[in-house]
């Protein structure tokens, strides 16, 4: 059987990044990771919503979809419904994923839905020129907030391990063999994956020196099991920790806990079903 390199699940399209954007380091890193688990093109679906880093699934020769504002978790969990054998990817920046779309989060860790969440995190909204986001630190200068942003920015990761999404990492563009290593982990977990990517904006809010300072690996001794030591680790600022805070595997999947509905529904009658209803 022939193998497949990461360049050939790349499309025509070129991507139209700023030079030096960070999200062109997390396209490398999921075209490497699809390669390393040899996922046939076909059986891939992208789902994205709107902002620099939802342009994402047009670069990539596989299904995809671009959708509409903070939507990338409901299109990607119609996919995964209605094709469970594909393997889905939402991508989308910290704009569209933790304000407008912040409230699918919840819900889809709850579900734990085999999905693999990437969010390309500049802590601005690059797009539409640089307005603070939900991730802008506080006091952050810019030509939308000429005295200083003036809301704390959220813990995407803390705010993950709060809703306690099955499995949680982060990674940073500057580190791209990691970050695909991370990727392959999170395409393998069975269940909901939610991985915040520190991505620079080069244009609006370069924080690349910030980063490559701040960044250390999560200390080796870390057992991915304990969600308590993930939080307290996930309030670290100097360093900021990259890597896999937490994995719970035994959870059951939504399309699994469906299947077993599907399986039982057929042999209930109405009668019993409002028999049901009376208790
Ligand atoms: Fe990347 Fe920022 Fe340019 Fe958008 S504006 S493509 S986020 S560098
Ligand atoms: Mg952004």
């Amino acid at each position: 059987m022939s193998t497949v390199n990461a360049n050939e699940y790349k499309s025509q399209v070129k991507p139209i990044w700023c030079p030096g954007c960070g999200d062109y380091a997390v396209l490398t890193a999921l075209l490497r990771a699809f390669a390393t688990l040899q996922l046939p093109k076909e059986d891939i679906a992208i789902a994205s919503g709107i902002g620099c880093s939802s342009r994402f699934p047009a670069f990539v020769d596989t299904y995809g979809i671009h959708g509409v504002h903070g939507r990338a978790l409901p299109l990607a969990t119609g996919i995964k419904l209605g094709r469970p054998e594909t393997t889905v990817v939402a991508v989308g920046g910290d704009g569209d994923g933790f304000s407008i779309g912040g409230g699918h989060i919840p819900h889809a860790a709850r579900r734990n839905i085999n999905i693999t969440y990437i969010v390309m995190d500049n802590n601005v909204y690059g797009m539409t020129k640089g307005q603070p986001s939900p991730t802008t630190p506080l006091g952050t200068v810019g030509k939308a907030s000429p005295y200083g942003s003036q809301e704390q920015p959220l813990n995407p990761l803390l705010m993950a391990l709060s809703y306690n999404v099955s499995f949680v990492a982060r990674c940073f563009s500057g580190r791209p063999r990691e970050m695909s290593q991370v990727f392959v982990q999170a395409l393998r977990h069975p269940g909901f994956a939610l991985i915040q990517v520190l991505s620079p904006c080069v244009t609006f809010f370069n924080t690349y020196d910030h980063y490559r300072r701040l960044t250390r690996p999560l200390p080796a001794s870390h057992d991915p099991g304990d969600r308590l030591k993930a939080m307290a680790l996930a309030m670290e600022t100097e360093p900021l920790y990259l890597g896999l805070f937490y994995q719970d595997v035994d959870r059951p999947t939504y399309e699994a806990r469906l299947h077993e509905v599907r399986d039982q529904a057929p042999h209930l009658t109405l009668d019993a079903i409002f028999e049901q209803l009376r208790c």
